[in-house]
């Protein structure tokens, strides 16, 4: 495999930006090796700056359900192109997407559009806190909500690939009032909310954790946050920055019929451009500016171009329900790879729902943080290697997860099956 110019290029950006790169898993640190730099994506195919082309499920961590470069969205966004790409006044196409996202989350009977899902959870946080005059967050190990001071504690993502899960630059006073608990721990989470419920601003989860791998929820987990905030009339935040508009049109909260007082959205929204989404019941949405006194806002909130394209994601989304279909073409991929682990006695264990999925190299079940530290992370390094030799572009880190869009066709999955097996076989050498 020729990567003389992506070299070329990481030597470059070594220079300029921290390990080369805009976000840090980008890097490959944690797999090793250098990354490869993309001149083009479409459908579910990347090609980088040496001619190499990829199947891709990485597709940009999320928000690529509909593969890269969609033609209907492409159409969509030269369109909005030519009318302009930012004013910083109201649009009609703001108010279609509220509409949209409204649909297919009842619970979110007001919503701000803002550029980020960091944004989305910070602003939602802050809501929180002005809502209720209280100033505790509950959060749980593993999950990652954007990369705000108070939330970069016990954080999943690139957090947890590199092993610091409290970052630097974080003072101990924003940290302090972060209370972090146990994923899927009704017992721990029960204890806290007794002991301390009444100071609880937030309790904010990712209803699907995706930022340990994919790690999912206990059904009784998921009641119990319901049933505590209630009782102790804390906001039960659902971070759907992923699993919105991913797992199904409603996210998470529909498919196990919980409904959250705030929920964030994000990659998905956003259609393949930064735009994200915060919003809850209309009680507390309300104490945002300038119906209330909570501030926030932003220059290019809102961006008719990244309207446009959430929009018309949403759009095909709702046409077209593909969930049946990536289910089945993820599972496919599921039994492929604990098919051939079996086969080679390497011990797996994958976690997947809808159309996404992790391998972890473990023997026994990742149902939380400490039990998705145990995979076999050099395995998982080597297995990533063993792909991308063969042209099948997993994550490079074992701690996120893989993403099957509508793109990925019979042929670049059998592509893929292909080197799974052949990535197995190598492993077990
Ligand atoms: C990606 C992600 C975020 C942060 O979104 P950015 O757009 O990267 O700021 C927040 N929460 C979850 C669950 C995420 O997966």
């Amino acid at each position: 495999m020729r990567n003389e110019n992506s070299r070329a290029l990481f030597e470059r950006a070594q220079k300029l930006m921290p390990g080369g790169v805009n976000s840090p898993v980008r890097a490959f640190r944690a797999v090793g090796g250098n990354p490869f730099f993309v001149a083009k994506g479409e459908g579910c195919y990347l090609w980088d700056v040496d001619g190499n082309k990829y199947v891709d499920f990485v597709c940009s961590w999320g928000p690529l359900i509909l593969g890269h470069a969609h033609p209907e969205v492409v159409a969509a966004v030269k369109e909005a192109v030519e009318r302009g790409t930012t004013y910083g006044a109201p649009t009609k196409l703001e108010v279609l997407l509220a509409e949209k996202i409204q649909q297919a989350f009842p619970s979110m009977e007001m919503l701000r559009l803002v550029n980020s899902g960091t944004e989305a959870t910070m602003s939602a946080i802050r809501v929180a806190r002005g809502y209720t005059g209280r100033k505790k967050v509950v959060k749980f190990e593993g999950c990652y909500h954007g990369h705000a001071d108070y939330l970069l504690v016990k954080a999943g993502s690139g957090a947890t690939t590199f092993g610091i899960p409290d970052s630097a630059g974080v003072p101990e006073g924003t940290a302090q009032d972060t209370i972090v608990l146990p994923y899927n721990d009704v017992h721990a989470f029960n204890e806290t909310m007794d002991a301390v419920g009444e100071e609880v601003a937030a309790v904010i989860v990712e209803p699907i954790a995706g930022n340990m791998g994919v790690v999912l929820p206990e059904p009784e987990f998921l009641k119990a946050l319901r049933e505590q905030t209630e009782k102790h009339k804390s906001v039960l935040i659902f971070d759907e920055v992923i699993t919105g508009f991913r797992v199904a049109l409603g996210g998470a909260q529909s498919l196990y019929g919980i409904c959250p007082d705030m929920t964030c959205l994000g990659k998905i929204v956003g259609g393949g451009f930064p735009l994200a989404a915060y919003g809850g019941r209309k009680e507390i949405m309300q104490s945002v500016a300038p119906l209330g006194p909570v501030y926030q806002a932003g220059t290019l909130s809102g961006n008719p171009v990244a309207v446009t394209a959430g929009l018309k994601t949403l759009e095909i989304l709702e046409r077209d329900n593909p969930y049946p279909e990536l289910e089945r073409k993820t599972r496919q991929i599921a039994k492929t790879v604990s098919d051939a682990a079996k086969e080679a006695s390497v011990p797996v264990q994958i976690n997947q729902i809808a159309s996404m999925f992790t391998v972890f190299f473990t023997d026994r079940p990742v149902t939380d943080y400490s039990s998705a530290k145990r995979s076999d992370t050099q395995r998982y390094a080597r297995f990533f290697h063993a792909l991308l030799e063969r042209g099948v572009y997993f994550p490079p880190s074992q701690f996120e997860a893989a993403f099957v869009s509508t793109a990925h066709d019979d042929e670049a999955l059998s592509a893929t099956q292909e080197a799974i097996r052949f990535a197995m076989k190598a492993l077990a050498l």
